[in-house]
């Protein structure tokens, strides 16, 4: 690629996009941000549980949370509840907290195992935004520096479009309304130009396909091959609906429960829930998968279903020549882990800073880029199947495939580590550290076979006082937290 990034088209105004305008042009004062989108297509209108990075991103570009909170019908997430991923009747958290030490004499986890007492309840009651979360209640941090937990929002996807677009356009972003029909490209196979419905013409030294699904510059026009998950993740359809309130409890979670050839989301938002069933098309067909849905909301829907398509995987690079896909244009894993979000971020994280040099991008950045994002698409990819692989469900045929699946050799050699001797492996560009890994591990009950012996240094009697006193402490610094609801209530007033 020649030249520096005077000229930055970004194709596609969903979150991608406007995520993407915002922080190129408060990172890159010396070049243009131009976004074009088509109201006429419209965004895909979901995505709207979080991960704690996006705290990171309203950080960085100076969003107020009571503003952002506010403007997109918000509420925090401190994690998510599984039910009836292992058995029916069962569940757990995975929130973005910690269980203290992992490993070595004074594993927490090791002598939770090894004490075994039933007065202590699970694993989860050890960690502080577990306890919230299950008694429904919520604090903000103190500070940032001296953080005991982590914490996402919820928020109405369409909302949160147009309250970057605000901010966007504030920074200097162009937005030009318009369906691009034509992808003029360069000599070296880069794209030069983009045409118009009504005959304009947009030029460019850097495009970030954000066009969604349709991956207008990077599938379509440069035809950059797909890498296919839909093997180890099958599931390929949601149908998504908001209910009303009605009264139910505001959680500081997502809910995830597992049922028969899928899952249902359901995400509380200040004005209504968000819900949708994310099925496996080849286990059941869509007439059945939406009366499931219909069959376990508790609110009235506010909406007819609606019927999304896709199919989990990434093109195998997302950089290529002069053109960057972000968000749907470039990959998706489905929603389980509300990673999508992240994703865009993290790409925008590695772009940034190789834009910033004021110079040509060399090939070798270039490629450590699409690695990287290969690998972290692999990651969480493996960190998604580990939800379904541990299962002890064999009531449909979806888990009786996902209980005997051929796993990936990363996840494989992962499950091995674990299961062997204790060790939560991690490798480079992990979206998930090892504090998640054993939040699932001990939801679906999968521990190692032997416990460490340097457990024995500390008496049976010492390990149950301290995992007591831990459980306590925590139990009561919660009780003295306002409810979810209440704090909201506090913050939006500001
Ligand atoms: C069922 C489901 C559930 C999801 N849940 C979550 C979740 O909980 N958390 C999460 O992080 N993510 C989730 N996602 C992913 C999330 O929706 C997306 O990552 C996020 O919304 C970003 O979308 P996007 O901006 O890439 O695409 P879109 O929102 O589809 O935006 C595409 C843009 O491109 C424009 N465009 C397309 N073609 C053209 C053209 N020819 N000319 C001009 N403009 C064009 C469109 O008008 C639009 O503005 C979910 C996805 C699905 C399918």
């Amino acid at each position: 690629m020649d030249g520096t990034y005077k000229r930055i088209v970004v194709v596609g105004g969903g979150t991608a996009g406007w995520m993407a305008a915002t922080a190129l042009a408060s990172a890159l004062p010396a070049s243009t941000v131009e976004l074009v989108e088509s109201e006429e297509i419209g965004i895909v209108g979901v995505g709207e549980a979080t991960f704690p990075s996006i705290r990171n991103f309203h950080r960085l570009v100076g969003i107020d949370e009571a503003e952002f909170l506010r403007a997109t019908h918000g509420t925090y997430k401190l994690g998510i509840e599984f039910r009836d991923w292992r058995e029916r009747g069962e569940r757990y958290f995975h929130t973005f907290g910690d269980f203290g030490e992992l490993s070595g004499p004074n594993a927490l986890w090791g002598h939770f195992r090894r004490v075994g007492d039933a007065g202590l309840g699970t694993l989860g009651e050890q960690c502080l935004p577990t306890v919230m979360a299950s008694q429904g209640r919520f604090q903000g941090l103190a500070s940032e520096e001296d953080r005991p937990f982590n914490y996402a929002y919820h928020f109405d996807a369409a909302l949160y479009a147009v309250f970057l677009r605000k901010l966007a356009l504030q920074r200097g972003v162009r937005r030009t309304e318009g369906r691009v029909v034509e992808v003029v490209r360069r000599a070296d196979g880069g794209v030069a130009r983009l045409t118009l419905a009504d005959g304009r013409a947009l030029d460019g030294d850097l495009f970030i396909d954000c066009s969604g699904f349709a991956s207008l510059l990077l599938g379509r026009s440069l035809n950059e091959p797909f890498v296919d998950f839909s093997h180890w993740l099958p599931v390929d359809r949601a149908w998504a609906v908001p209910t009303e309130l009605s009264g139910a409890a505001l959680t500081p979670y997502t809910r995830a429960t597992a049922l028969e050839a899928g899952w249902a989301w359901r995400i509380p938002l200040s004005s209504r829930i968000g819900n949708g069933h994310v099925f496996a098309s080849r286990y059941i067909d869509e007439e059945r998968a939406r009366e499931q849905l219909l069959g376990q909301l508790d609110g009235r829907p506010l909406a007819e279903p609606r019927l999304l398509r896709f199919t989990t995987g990434h093109r195998q690079r997302c950089w290529v020549h002069n053109v960057v896909g972000l968000g749907l244009a470039s990959g998706f894993l489905e929603p389980l882990e509300s990673t999508s979000i992240f994703l865009i971020q993290s790409g925008l994280g590695h772009l940034i800073p190789v834009l910033q040099q004021g110079r040509a991008s060399t090939a070798a950045e270039i490629d450590h880029y699409n690695s990287g994002m290969a690998r972290q698409f692999a990651r969480i990819r493996d960190f998604i199947i580990l939800h379904y692989c541990l299962t002890a469900r064999r009531d449909s045929p979806l888990w009786r495939a996902m209980a005997s699946m051929d796993l990936p050799d990363t996840l494989a050699f992962k499950l091995h580590a674990w299961r062997q001797a204790g060790v939560l492996h991690q490798y480079a560009w992990e979206g998930f550290d090892a504090h998640s890994w054993l939040a699932i591990h001990a939801g679906m009950g999968h521990w190692p076979e032997r416990i460490d012996p340097g457990l024995e240094e500390l008496t049976r009697e010492e390990a149950l006082q301290a995992l007591r006193q831990r459980r306590a402490r925590l139990a009561a610094v919660v009780a003295a937290m306002p409810t979810h609801e209440a704090y909201l209530r506090r913050m939006v007033a500001r």
